[in-house]
């Protein structure tokens, strides 16, 4: 991937653990590195198609100075996320803030804290069988699309499934939606819980009806397994009420275990291959 590189910007400004700190101010250098296709505005040299570095430096200096953190560790993290929310032509970034005068009783050249952070593409299942059901569905999608983290990019069509795993119940709503976002796994699970949670999910029986449930299906090309979380979904390969609106959103992806795509998956569960 191409790369804009900002090295050593200068900014005046108040963070620190200390009240002199916040009080009186000092130097911190910036440095930012960001992944961002840079071909259309070389061929057409077109700035219009890139990142303006010069208003990318103004944009840092006035986010340093407006705000006031104790740690470089939020200073560096904010600073990420503003960037990635304010030029979504950047895949990834890199910021790195120090503190070269940073109240430590020993000599020293440096302080930094430097972190990457990126935009992630994620595909979430979502279902409903119980009350209202497309109701659930579009609030739960609304507030997902309402929040900063979570654009989202596209939605499936919304098809009526026969229950599953074996508890006598109504018939389902189900989908799926392509987002990108700046969260973890484990901050989108708890986001999907907490969707739930508004929808007034309560969970009792395991495979029960339920108001609204969030799945997360996929999360780039991640593979992780714990107690909390396993990506992609463990049962996606037997679920035709999932495969069915993958194929629709993004027939071609693969699974990063079974190494098959969505169309090959879903043809594969209906015995057509
Ligand atoms: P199910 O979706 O299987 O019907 P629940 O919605 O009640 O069941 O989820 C049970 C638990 O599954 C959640 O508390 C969550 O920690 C865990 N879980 C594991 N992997 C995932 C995933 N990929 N997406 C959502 N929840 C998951
Ligand atoms: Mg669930």
């Amino acid at each position: 991937m191409d790369k804009i590189q900002i090295k050593g910007l200068k900014v005046f400004a108040h963070h620190g653990v200390y009240p002199e700190e916040s009080a009186q101010g000092q130097d911190f250098f910036v440095s930012v590195c960001l992944d961002v296709d840079t071909r259309l505005a070389g061929l057409r040299d077109d700035l219009a198609q890139s990142v303006d570095y010069g208003e990318l430096c103004l944009f840092i200096d006035r986010y340093m100075k407006k705000h006031t953190y104790k740690l470089l560790e939020s200073v560096t993290e904010n600073l990420a996320r503003e960037i990635l929310l304010r030029y979504p032509a950047a895949d990834s970034v890199e910021v790195s803030v120090s503190k070269p005068h940073a109240p430590i009783p020993l000599p020293f050249e440096d302080v930094s804290v430097t972190v990457k952070r990126a935009w992630h593409e994620a595909y979430i299942a979502f279902g409903s069988n119980l009350g209202d059901r497309e109701e659930y569905i579009r609030k739960g999608l609304e507030t997902l699309e309402h929040e900063t983290d979570v654009f989202l990019l596209r939605t499936s069509s919304i098809i009526e499934t026969a229950p599953y795993g074996g508890v006598e119940m109504g018939p389902f709503l189900n989908g799926v939606v392509k987002v990108k976002t700046l969260l973890t796994p484990y901050e989108l699970l708890k986001l999907c819980n907490r969707i739930e949670g508004e929808a007034g999910r309560e969970r009792t029986v395991h495979w029960g009806p339920r108001t609204l449930d969030l799945d997360i299906l996929f999360y780039d090309k991640l593979i992780l397994e714990d107690e909390y979380l396993t990506i992609p979904h463990i049962d996606l390969k037997n679920r035709d009420f999932v495969l069915e609106p993958m194929a629709e959103v993004a027939p071609g992806m693969v699974h990063p275990v079974y190494g098959k795509t969505m169309s090959d998956l879903l043809a594969e569960l209906r015995g057509k291959v």
